[in-house]
């Protein structure tokens, strides 16, 4: 039996899913967000507002609210290539509210939508639901879409609309129930990231350095730098079975940080290896199913603009959706 009837059901409460969400049900929908995890605590996800999504926060009045969490303004990006310093992007001509990037913990970032969200009266969130698969009007692959299932530790469940959103991510469960054909584009690479303490005296890093086949990312996370290291796609087996040591002196021979910091990495667990896929889908809808973010188009972290392009999705989405959801189309 259906649990629960609504005008759309999102699985996946990132930054696609939960814009999309409050957006949505901002228009006066019934929308509930299926998440995976039980919080919003994944580290080293994507910690970059863009100029866009700071725009979007601006529009809807909350923007002195959310500058008031804790974040890093950055007004232009450089790189050192080759040894020599290079300006990468500025965006202190753009025509927006906000002209810097603001580094911010993406849990931060979901915390402050789910709170907004919560005031809506027609949102519901659930945390610590796994989205299984999809409902459909017949029991043939090509019949509309009408609802989704899920899976918690409390049991199963279904949730009927007539729109399902499929925000849930690079490994969607929505986009392979629903049979949407990906075109894979591969990547030459993958990136491992790790925390190493940022003191007083550090010199103000570049933001990243290239040298010849390797690069490193340094943000500035205020008590430490998040590092970001460029490896060869697959590689990571090699780079462990060279030891640390070897890690160690690799990174110290790119970042301009006094060499002794690096010994704070004691052991591979302090190492999260994030494996890089870009991919688009050919087509991001079927009747009743639309994917949008990551699900849709997995993006590089060059450039960090995937939470970006995932929040401009999700207000496309509602901008075009919201009506005729609410006329019950
Ligand atoms: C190494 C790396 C670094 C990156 N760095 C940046 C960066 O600095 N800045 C930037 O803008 N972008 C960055 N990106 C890209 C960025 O992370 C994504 O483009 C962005 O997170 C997409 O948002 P999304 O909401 O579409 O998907 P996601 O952020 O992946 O969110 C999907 C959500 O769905 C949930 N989910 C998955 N499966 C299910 C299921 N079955 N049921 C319920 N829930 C489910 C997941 O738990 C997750 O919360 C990086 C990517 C990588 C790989």
């Amino acid at each position: 039996m259906p649990e629960q009837d609504q005008d759309c059901v999102i699985a996946g409460g990132g930054p696609a899913g939960m814009m999309a969400g409050l957006l949505l049900a901002r228009a006066g929908l019934r929308v509930t967000v299926i998440e995976k995890h039980p919080d919003f605590l994944h580290d080293f996800r994507g910690d970059t507002i863009h100029p866009s999504t700071l725009q979007v926060i601006a529009d809807l009045g909350w923007l002195e609210e959310f500058l008031a969490l804790p974040h890093q303004k950055a007004p232009d990006l450089h790189a050192e290539i080759g040894g020599r310093q290079v300006t990468i992007a500025d965006f202190r001509s753009l025509k927006t509210d906000c002209r810097y990037i603001a580094f911010m913990p993406q849990w931060n970032f979901l915390n402050f939508l789910a709170g907004k969200a919560a005031a809506m009266p027609g949102f519901t969130l659930r945390m610590g639901h796994s989205v299984t698969g999809l409902l459909r009007d017949g029991d043939k692959p090509g019949d509309k879409t009408c609802g989704l299932t899920w899976q918690s530790d409390s049991g199963t469940g279904e949730i009927r609309a007539p729109l399902v959103i499929g925000a849930d991510g690079r490994h969607s469960v929505i986009r392979r129930e629903a049979g949407f054909i990906v075109t894979d584009f591969g990547s030459p690479v993958d990136v491992v990231w790790l925390r190493l303490s940022r003191r007083a005296g550090d010199p103000a890093p570049a933001m990243s350095h290239a040298g010849p086949g390797q690069g490193l990312v340094l943000i500035d996370r205020g008590e430490y730098w998040q590092c970001g290291y460029v490896i060869r796609k697959g590689s990571y087996d090699d780079l462990q079975a060279a030891g640390l040591p070897a890690f160690r002196a690799a990174l110290a021979a790119l970042a301009r940080l006094p060499a002794g910091r690096f010994d704070e990495i004691t052991s591979w667990d302090q190492i999260h290896l994030l494996s890089i896929r870009m991919d688009r889908l050919t087509r991001w809808w079927a009747p009743g199913v639309l994917c949008i973010g990551d699900a849709a188009h997995a993006m590089s972290p060059v450039g960090g603009f995937g939470v970006n392009l995932a929040i401009q999705d999700a207000v496309a989405t509602a901008n075009i959706l919201a009506a005729p959801c609410a006329r019950g189309g």
